[in-house]
């Protein structure tokens, strides 16, 4: 029940990944037919993590190793480019650490300015305070799509139109959107899309950006020079972060992980064709879950948007428990679930993104995050109800946050 941290790697990815771990190893840039045999199913997995984005310009798929790697890129590769002239970046209070933490060192080493924008009590951000907050010297805007913890899904379509007005690149850390919402990147109006092929039933270790370069989607005077920051990085209007090579036209150096990119190519295929049914599966699931909670423990509260909401994510704070705790005696009971954010576990921290929706610290350290997939079912959901009531209430029977 943690799949928002990572999800398993799916029996067909896996079967369609086995012939380039073995018989099919040619390098995708070498001229002879064993290379050659790789390009063609390295470019074929790249028109099938296009489809995933209903894009018919596959080159505009960059792969890379990571989410973060993506989101580096975006961030640095614009910052640098313009750097002479911009200096100020927008993103949000509720960002992934592979957003903020990008910024904060473009700060640090190189002196640029970042907004923060808030977010309202759901955790959704105004498109206004975005509108606000463009100056002559913003080179690009970062928001999220979907809040890993929460699972809150912010207003794109709005905020792209404000960024092309202005001619600002928009960016959007997509980690936890793709393959579980339908995204068509045109409508949804980015320049720059990250995505993590562990998040969706491929590997660790391979992701990609989505960089635009196609001028039919760019119609005003403004946006031009959109296109001519992005067009590539030949032009140094958008940096590379790793050089070395032409892989990736020129745009992230290093021998493509083939193996890895047939596996997230296959596992965008299988994402496109089941999203709807497993959407609404787990959307019953999860409501099943809050009822639940609702009805059997006092004090409980969902974080978030009721409807803006990623259908498999629930975020529920517990008064006058520690996270900490649950999360031990549900994990001895077989129950993975996250105390906040799992990319920065092991490290417990409050969670920024509770913090930045106003909920009191003491709220939000009795919080966990259940996130569902394609493991779970309904038994899942009913063996957690029986187990997390008394779990709580002993938790709270011994905790002297509760007896207060
Ligand atoms: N962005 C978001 C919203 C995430 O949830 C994560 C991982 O949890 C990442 C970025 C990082 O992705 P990766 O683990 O592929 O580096």
């Amino acid at each position: 029940m943690d799949h928002n941290a990572t999800t398993p790697v799916d029996t067909e990815v896996v079967n369609a990944m086995m012939p380039f771990l073995r018989e099919i190893y040619g390098n995708p840039s070498s001229l002879h037919y064993f290379g050659q045999q790789s390009k063609k199913f390295l470019e074929s997995a790249r028109i099938n993590t296009a489809k995933l984005f209903n894009l018919q310009t596959p080159k505009n798929i960059i792969f890379t190793s990571c989410g973060t790697e993506s989101n580096n890129m975006a961030i640095k590769g614009a910052a640098f480019a313009n750097k002479d002239t911009k200096n100020h970046i927008i993103t949000t209070k509720t960002e992934h650490h592979a957003i903020l933490e990008p910024c904060a060192y473009l700060t640090k080493y190189f002196g640029f300015k970042i907004t923060y924008l808030p977010v309202d009590g759901y955790g959704l951000v105004n498109p206004d305070d975005v509108k606000k907050a463009i100056t002559p010297k913003t080179v690009l805007i970062s928001i999220m799509h979907a809040n890993n913890e929460t699972g809150v899904i912010q207003p794109l379509q709005e905020i792209s139109g404000i960024a092309k007005e202005y001619g600002v690149l928009f960016h959007t850390d997509a980690v936890q959107t793709a393959g579980k919402i339908p995204i068509d990147i045109n409508k949804l109006g980015v320049d720059l899309l990250s995505i993590s092929g562990h998040k969706i039933y491929a590997p660790k270790g391979i992701g990609a950006l989505y960089l635009r370069t196609d001028s039919k989607s760019i119609v005003s005077a403004k946006q031009s020079k959109i296109e001519d920051i992005i067009y590539t990085t030949k032009k140094t209007k958008m940096h590379q972060l790793i050089h070395g090579g032409s892989h990736e036209s020129g745009r992230r150096a290093g021998t493509e992980n083939v193996p890895y990119i047939v596996g997230l190519g296959k596992a965008c295929e299988i994402a496109a064709k089941n999203m709807a049914k497993e959407n609404e599966r787990l959307l019953k699931l999860r409501n099943k879950l809050e009822q639940g909670i609702k009805a059997t423990i006092p004090k409980a509260n969902i974080n978030g948007h009721p409807d803006k909401r990623l259908s498999n994510t629930s975020n529920i704070s517990f008064e006058g428990i520690e996270s900490e705790g649950l999360l031990f005696l549900l994990d001895k009971e077989g129950f993975a679930v996250s105390a906040g954010s799992a990319c920065t576990s092991g490290k417990q921290e409050s969670s920024h993104v509770l913090a930045a929706m106003g909920i009191p610290p003491i709220t939000a350290q009795g919080t966990i995050r259940v996130s569902l997939g394609h493991q779970n079912t309904e038994q899942d959901i009913d063996d957690l109800l029986h187990i997390l009531p008394k779990t709580v209430a002993k938790l709270r029977s011994i905790s002297p946050l509760w007896n207060k």
